[in-house]
């Protein structure tokens, strides 16, 4: 779809314009588009970013994207994980959990493994075959609103004109700077990795599922299964991010997690920064934000993606409801429901599990490690413990919010 230029303030383009085709603003998009509501996509980049992200999909996210009705591609290509485990390296002892006692909250009672760009690529090819082609290539510059709409500038002075815009443009929103608004929090001073092997850690190690959260003397580190491919996130305690990644550090680190993944084939890593932050209000007017755009936190518990799901599915219901004809303050509504999910459930939650990881003492560890096993014993509080876990009680507490 070409981009029209230089057109007047007030005729629009579009109902709504989606800055971003990130897995928030393309879910945003789909589910726009399913409703028969005017909607197109711009991103700066030139396609789908495949870089090595989010890799799990947690219950509810899984409950979504069958409303949206794209579940069935992702699980083809995505390893379904019912039981994920907390480990203690050196003991080699473990927790497992049990997905299965959601049962009776969520159709899908596992964790889907599979990246994020996979996803992303299904509902590009999936808006196309509605007619809508996400526009790469196009970078957003400024966003300026007046009663009747948003006037988007283009990387190169052309304009666009839309009814609502959602800024899906991820952690350095562009949309959220045309606004003004802060985005305080932290950052965590060590960098992460990331990094991807066809090493098949569960046929080395006893007792790794395809989520299994590691304590170990050297440091926390967590084994994360896809379909071919085996993912390990590292802390390796350093600050800036290319000495995170050096090979030789990396390598020492597959070495100590198993002797016969020292010479293990790499095929990517990804150092990165951590961060929690969360905008006071994801609506500005007729400007919404959604995703890494509005709020960051650690990856621990693999809770970022998403979140900014969740938020594209609600925010997406409010404004098919606004533009029905009710009030505007649904969007309001949509704004203060999700503010308190990430602000009061998720960053805490991501950042008490990174924390409960972080002793390096193997004591502790095991002690800690009691608890969890306690804790998976009880059915009750083990069946609390997975609804909070698997983002279902955030979503339930925020729907009573008005
Ligand atoms: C290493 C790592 C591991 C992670 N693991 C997990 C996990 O296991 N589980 C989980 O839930 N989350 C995880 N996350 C977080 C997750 O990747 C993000 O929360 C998610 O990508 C956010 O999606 P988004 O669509 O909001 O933003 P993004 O994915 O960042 O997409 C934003 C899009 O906007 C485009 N854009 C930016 N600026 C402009 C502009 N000015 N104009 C036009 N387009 C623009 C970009 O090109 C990009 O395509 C991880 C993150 C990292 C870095």
């Amino acid at each position: 779809m070409q981009a029209k230029q230089n057109i007047g303030v007030n005729s629009s383009d579009t109902t709504v314009l989606i800055v971003g085709a990130g897995p928030v603003g393309l879910s945003a998009a789909f589910a726009l588009s399913k409703m028969n509501i005017d909607v197109q996509v711009i991103d700066s980049g030139l396609d789908v970013d495949s870089r090595m992200r989010a890799s799990t999909f947690h219950p509810p996210t899984l409950d979504m994207i069958e409303e949206l009705g794209v579940l069935d591609e992702l699980l083809a290509e995505g390893l379904k994980v019912p039981v994920w485990r907390m480990r203690q390296h050196e003991s080699g002892e473990s927790v497992a959990f049990d997905l299965g006692l959601l049962g009776d909250a969520t159709s899908h009672p596992y964790r889907l493994q599979i990246e994020q760009h996979r996803y992303c690529s299904l509902l590009v090819n999936a808006l196309a075959k509605r007619g809508v082609v996400v526009e790469f290539g196009v970078q957003a510059v400024d966003a300026q609103q007046d009663d009747s709409g948003v006037t988007l500038t283009l990387d190169g002075l052309d304009r666009r004109r839309a009814d609502w815009l959602i800024g899906a443009d991820g952690a350095s929103s562009q949309i959220r700077k045309s606004q003004n608004l802060d985005y305080g929090g932290k950052t965590y001073t060590h960098s992460s990795v990331l990094l991807a092997t066809p090493f098949q850690f569960d046929q080395y190690l006893e007792d790794v599922s395809g989520v299994t959260y590691c304590w170990s003397g050297r440091g926390p580190f967590s084994l994360l299964g896809l379909k071919s491919l085996w993912r390990a996130s590292l802390y390796p305690g350093v600050k800036d991010l290319s000495s995170a990644a050096e090979e030789e550090r990396v390598r020492e680190w597959l070495e100590f997690i198993h002797p016969a993944a020292a010479d293990a084939e790499i095929s990517d890593v990804n150092p990165y920064k951590v961060h929690e932050r969360c905008v006071d209000t994801f609506r500005v007017g007729r400007v919404l934000l959604a995703g890494d755009a509005a709020h960051l936190n650690p990856p621990n518990g693999g809770m970022g993606m998403n979140g900014g799901i969740h938020d594209a599915m609600s925010l997406t219901k409010a404004l098919q409801s606004v533009l029905a004809g009710e009030d505007e303050a649904l969007l309001d509504r949509y704004s203060r429901q999700r503010r308190y999910v990430i602000s009061q459930r998720l960053i805490p939650q991501a950042s008490a599990n990174r924390a409960r990881m972080a002793t390096l003492d193997i004591e502790l560890q095991l002690e800690r490690l009691a608890e969890q096993r306690r804790l998976a014993d009880d059915p009750k509080r083990c069946r609390d413990f997975l609804l909070k876990s698997s983002m279902i009680s955030g979503l339930r507490e925020a729907e009573a919010i008005e």
